[in-house]
């Protein structure tokens, strides 16, 4: 899954730090000892429901009979349910015949009981269901989405499930180590196509404009997979190792349908290849859907994708969207094997999904696009969680999941991002060979079936012979990560390096002395590197030879910071344009990281970025630009704010000129992505010229759309959102409305987010109340509006509270006020945002509250440390 949310959902994430508890060595996966709610003495074995939906009325009538199996004397039954209402429930079987039974329905637990008049004995039964339920609003179990086509409204329905919304559905066991078989029927507008796992069996013409589509039987597969997608549909497909693809969208879409369908056939062929066991089901549909639903959801054999994460459009779309939505698509499919045929048996596990999964799709566009060097581009990703991960509010990768709430909050950018770099850091230990080899046998051994992380390095250690299980288990189970020191010295003709670790923190030093056995390369410029296995606090490695720059993790693969001592950095730094990417990237990244822990001075890091004003690659700009943003913003409201900005604009402003405002014949496309990448930055750091230039383009783009490249679309609606006057409000509104897809509209609605203009900001904020604001949309208007009005944004959220949080999904809500004050850098916030949350939340709002004032009260410090150092670096 991908979900692509502003408002962290992590509200167990406080819970998680505080548990000191060193996590036990984990077993591997077994059933009967697997955690969850539901008993484990009676198991599913088959769905086979009728779902009949009511869609206009937004509700729906099922049936169902569940193949179950008793596997130890019971007197109860136990399934999940949520949102449901039970009519009617039989148990029949040998020696029982049809029993009338009567359900408990335990709303707070979302469990459904049948307490037996006498014990039920080992065996297989059949349990037949009636019931009633609600198709949602917000993307949780069946849910709708509303839509235009050609000017009409239009209706479709879709699900996404995960974690634990099949029982919004099916009454059903739905905790991932229950899998069964499930065979799907239903009635649905013979207008409609749908899809589900399988292909469809049967189709059969029912009354008033009425059809009744039955599915195929699915292999044995997890309830949160579950999938049933019904609308007006289109659908391209094609034949790739034998297994039919499909891309699936609402009408007017085919432009952009060419780009997806051939990216899924390479990728299947791909994950083939690389798990060494073929894709298991006859067909996959890669579906989008327009809105209602954020980021991607991999359901077996049909993928629900909200549009802009799927689709891309060659003559409209920039570079960005091909890049970002080739990567969704990686993911996704990555997960048909690893998630889907191999599941994790429990939440806690959850990392093992998502962190494989990006790692995967990382691996899989550096095999198909080397030229967009997704791991530079993953750095980033990597540096933003590191950042998270530096804080006392941080929990491991792998943490204890008791209950629904804690599940959902699972998907954070911890289990996303840590579990990936982990992962690329352990397969660059290993080996490519190594490690997948590794997979295979775990892909073979464990299909159809669940595991724990110990089955994963129980695999990669037998392929690989290095104590997978010992380095793993550090990196799983603490929080952080390690700040590496290096310091060399040369004495006849060897050099002495010594490399020493604690952890790195950005608020206060931890408690706990936590040590790390961290895999390591060590090289030269442009020498060989070797790997080496960091154990201990300190240890002392000698070179035959003092030759070359030393460089600590070339390849930048590290989950880790490096600091040299001086010399060792100078010998970098004075090189650093002719240094390679990943390590020219690595060096500028921390060295940052040392100025925000204070542990190196501001104008070292000045020096430093002054070096790279010819730089080629936009990942590597993306750092610098985030990094004096950063400084930017805790400036904010004061005059050295001005300083920064003039820093940048000399910095960034030769290498525009240099490529020019227009594209070139036959530039490469990272020329033409830095172009629209500067603009967009220059004109907000207040570049009168590029601000013209924007306002200029947006005039003629609304003549002519064609005017603007793909390549500067993004500069130039954003420039003239920033800057908008009521005209040009006005011009950007009505394009949203009018827009033909997703993506489209998205990015006129960042644009209306990003007005400097408060008069503007509060008729933003208005269309947080409208029902017509797509419940997903509301966290991003909301952090959008407060980056620039922040107070006026706050009173805004409070005055409209109950209205709001009534206008949203129910997983963000505990978050929305903490993100308000998410880029702030005034302690008044922190007290403010704690304050707030204690009188009118529950705990798991406070625990979003803390950690967002943490956040507010480290950027505080970093403002006081930061402005004298930006006035003696710069006036
Ligand atoms: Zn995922």
């Amino acid at each position: 899954m991908m979900r692509d949310m502003p408002v962290a959902r992590t509200a167990a994430a406080v819970a998680f730090a505080l548990t000191t508890a060193v996590a036990q060595a984990e077993a591997p996966y077994a059933f009967a000892t697997t955690q969850g709610k539901l008993p484990k003495d009676v198991v599913p074995l088959q769905y086979s429901a009728h779902l009949m939906p009511d869609v206009a009325g937004n509700s729906f009538r099922g049936t169902q009979t569940v193949e179950i199996e008793v596997l130890k004397t019971t007197s109860t039954i136990m399934l999940n349910a949520d949102n449901l209402d039970i009519d009617s429930a039989k148990l029949s079987g040998k020696d029982i015949g049809k029993l009338t039974l009567t359900p408990i329905l335990d709303k707070a637990g979302q469990t459904l009981r049948f307490d037996l008049a006498r014990p039920l004995a080992p065996g297989k039964y059949a349990l037949d269901l009636a019931f009633t339920g609600q198709i949602n609003r917000e993307a949780r179990g069946l849910f709708y989405v509303n839509y235009k086509a050609a000017g009409a409204d239009k209706k479709l329905i879709a699900t996404t499930m995960a974690p634990t919304d099949a029982r919004r559905m099916l009454p059903s066991w739905d905790e991932p180590a229950f899998r069964a078989r499930f065979k799907l029927t239903v009635d649905v507008p013979d207008n409609f196509t749908a899809y589900s796992t399988t292909p469809i069996e049967k189709r059969e013409p029912l009354a008033k404009g009425m059809q009744r589509v039955t599915f195929g039987n699915t292999p044995k597969m997890p309830s949160y997979l579950v999938v049933l997608v019904a609308g007006e549909m289109e659908r391209v497909t094609a034949k790739q190792d034998g297994v039919e693809i499909g891309v699936v969208t609402t009408e007017g879409k085919g432009a952009s349908t060419a780009f997806p369908l051939q990216a899924s056939r390479d990728l299947l062929r791909y994950y083939n290849h690389y798990f060494g066991i073929p894709y298991p089901l006859p067909k996959l549909d890669q579906i989008a859907i327009p809105g209602g639903f954020n980021g991607a959801m991999e359901n077996w054999g049909a993928v629900v994708y909200n549009e802009p994460t799927l689709l891309y459009d060659p003559k409209k779309s920039p570079e960005r969207v091909k890049k970002f939505t080739f990567n969704i698509n990686a993911h996704e499919l990555a997960h048909q094997w690893f998630g889907n045929l191999v599941t994790m048996a429990w939440w806690d596990n959850l990392w093992l999904n998502e962190g494989f999964a990006s790692w995967m799709a990382a691996k899989a566009t550096q095999h198909f696009h080397p030229e967009w060097r997704p791991y530079l581009d993953d750095i980033a990703e990597r540096e933003y969680v590191m950042n998270l991960d530096a804080r006392k509010t941080t929990h491991p990768i792998q943490a204890p999941i008791d209950n629904e709430e804690q599940a959902a909050a699972a998907f954070d950018a911890i289990t996303y991002s840590k579990g990936q770099a982990f992962l690329r850091m352990l397969e660059a230990y290993l080996g490519e060979d190594d490690f997948r080899k590794g997979i295979r046998a775990y892909m073979a051994k464990h299909q159809y079936s669940n595991t724990t992380s110990a089955d994963l390095w129980a695999a990669l250690e037998k392929a690989s012979g290095k104590p997978v299980e010992k380095v793993a288990s550090d990196w799983t189970t603490q929080p952080g990560f390690p700040l590496i020191t290096v310091e060399q010295a040369c004495a006849e003709g060897k050099r002495r390096i010594t490399l020493s670790q604690e952890q790195y923190r950005l608020d206060e030093p931890a408690v706990e002395k936590r040590l790390w056995n961290v895999p390591l390369q060590i090289g030269t410029v442009n020498g060989k590197a070797w790997t080496t296995l960091l154990s201990g606090a300190s240890t002392t490695i000698t070179q035959a030879s003092c030759e070359g720059a030393l460089v600590i993790d070339p390849y930048s693969v590290g989950y880790f910071r490096v600091h040299y001592d001086p010399a060792s950095f100078h010998a970098l730094a004075e090189q650093a344009p002719r240094l390679p990417d990943s390590t020219r990237l690595r060096l500028l990244a921390d060295s940052w990281s040392l100025v925000l822990a204070g542990r190196m001075q501001l104008d070292g890091y000045l020096d430093l970025a002054r070096r790279y004003g010819n730089e080629p690659r936009p990942a590597v700009w993306e750092a610098l630009l985030s990094h004096l943003r950063t400084v930017s913003t805790l400036m904010r409201g004061e005059p050295e704010q001005a300083m920064i900005r003039r820093f940048f604009i000399n910095l960034a402003r030769p290498k525009l000129t240099a490529l020019g405002w227009d594209e070139k014949p036959g530039e490469s496309s990272e020329d033409a992505q830095l172009r629209g990448m500067l603009a967009t930055s220059l004109a907000r750091a207040g570049d009168l010229d590029a601000i013209a230039q924007g306002k200029a383009r947006f005039a003629r783009y609304l003549e002519d759309p064609s005017s603007v490249p793909p390549s500067l679309i993004d500069f130039v609606t954003l420039t003239a959102g920033r800057y908008a006057d009521a005209a040009t409000y006005d011009a950007l509104s009505t394009r949203a409305a009018a827009a033909h897809n997703s993506e489209e509209r998205n990015r006129f609605g960042r644009a209306l987010t990003s007005a400097e203009d408060p008069k503007l900001a509060a008729r933003t904020l208005q269309m947080l109340l409208s029902p017509q604001t797509p419940p997903d949309l509301v966290p991003y208007i909301l952090s959008g509006v407060s980056t620039e009005h922040l107070d006026q944004t706050w009173t805004f959220a409070v005055a409209n509270r109950d209205a709001l949080l009534n206008n949203m999904e129910a997983l963000g809500r505990h978050a929305l006020f903490a993100s308000i004050v998410a880029g702030s850098a005034n302690p008044v916030h922190a007290d403010m945002i704690e304050t707030y949350m204690r009188k009118n939340f529950g705990p798991d709002g406070v625990v979003e509250a803390e950690r967002a004032a943490n956040g507010v009260r480290i950027r505080a410090a970093q403002k006081a440390r930061l402005l004298p150092q930006v006035r003696a670096a710069l006036q």
